[in-house]
């Protein structure tokens, strides 16, 4: 079984009940943050993870939303672990994010020099491993494999997208993107799908140009839900509300994807919790 919280189903525009986009897979005795934006931590806390109980640290782009919180990850990791050789995080991510995460590392110096100066057993900055792809296998450890594909977010580019497979179960996460058939692809019969959505009808409907030029490199709810039905996965799991789903207005979207995809789709708020059985399909808080 693999176990998919949605940690943050917010987007760029702050909202009081959402966090940034983050999702957290669990898949043996391993756990994956995938993106890491505004409030991550504030959320696995809730579940009783800390920053220390990360796996691995998977990036689908370098948008500030998905991206928001990785100096917290990175730090909050690095004060809370106690063992003597630190492992480093393994981060896995598109090109780009070896310098986005030696700047980061920059940009808490300062901090990170502070604790060095106060703590006798903190002795070297927070170690980090960082692997940058496009395409094939990136991770194989204690039967948990995960595969990554390039998206299309253009002009974000290069935009990737990831596939975790434990024991029969599996979960795609798309990350944000258009349809495009590297995602069909790497989707192909999976348990689930995770997809980030924008309701074009409401976008469209904005007064800023600003707000609507996002419809050009996002999905909407109904391609995201056409997607799910190409590649023939179990469950669509839709996060990333933009706008911000309002409270009562679920179903509204639900229907929408319903149109389009007629198995399992879940909709919820932060912590919504998703189990991925290998052929079985069951929802669960
Ligand atoms: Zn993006
Ligand atoms: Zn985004």
């Amino acid at each position: 079984m693999i176990e998919v919280t949605l940690l943050g189903t917010g987007s760029p525009i702050p909202d009081a009940r959402r966090a940034g986009p983050s999702t957290l897979v669990r898949a043996g005795d391993q756990t994956f943050l995938v993106d890491c934006g505004r409030g991550v931590l504030m959320r696995t806390a809730a579940l009783g993870v800390g920053a220390n109980a990360i796996s691995a640290l998977l990036l689908t782009h370098l948008h500030s939303d998905h991206i928001a919180d990785l100096g917290d990850v990175l730090i909050s990791r690095w004060v809370s672990n106690f063992a003597p050789n630190q492992p480093p995080l393994p981060i896995i991510g598109p090109p780009g994010t070896a310098e986005v995460v030696e700047n980061t590392l920059k940009a808490f110096g300062p901090d990170i020099g502070y604790r060095i100066a106060h703590h006798a057993d903190l002795t070297a900055p927070p170690p980090v491993e960082v692997e940058e792809v496009t395409d094939g296998v990136v991770w194989g450890r204690d039967g948990v494999a995960i595969t990554v594909a390039p998206t299309d977010h253009r002009p974000v580019a290069p935009t990737i997208g990831f596939r975790i497979e434990h024991n029969g179960a599996s979960v795609v996460l798309a990350g944000d993107t258009v349809p495009c058939p590297t995602l069909d692809a790497l989707a192909a019969g999976a348990g689930a799908l995770v997809h980030t959505v924008i309701r074009k009808d409401l976008v469209d409907a904005m007064p800023m140009q600003r707000i609507r030029d996002i419809c050009d490199y996002h999905s909407t709810v109904e391609q995201a839900a056409d997607t799910a039905a190409r590649a023939g996965v179990g469950i669509l799991i839709l996060t990333h509300y933009v706008p911000p789903i309002a409270p009562g207005q679920e179903d509204d979207w639900r229907a929408l994807a319903a149109t389009v995809f007629d198995r399992q789709i879940e909709i919820g708020e932060d912590l919504h919790r998703v189990e991925v059985h290998p052929g079985v399909c069951a929802r669960q808080g």
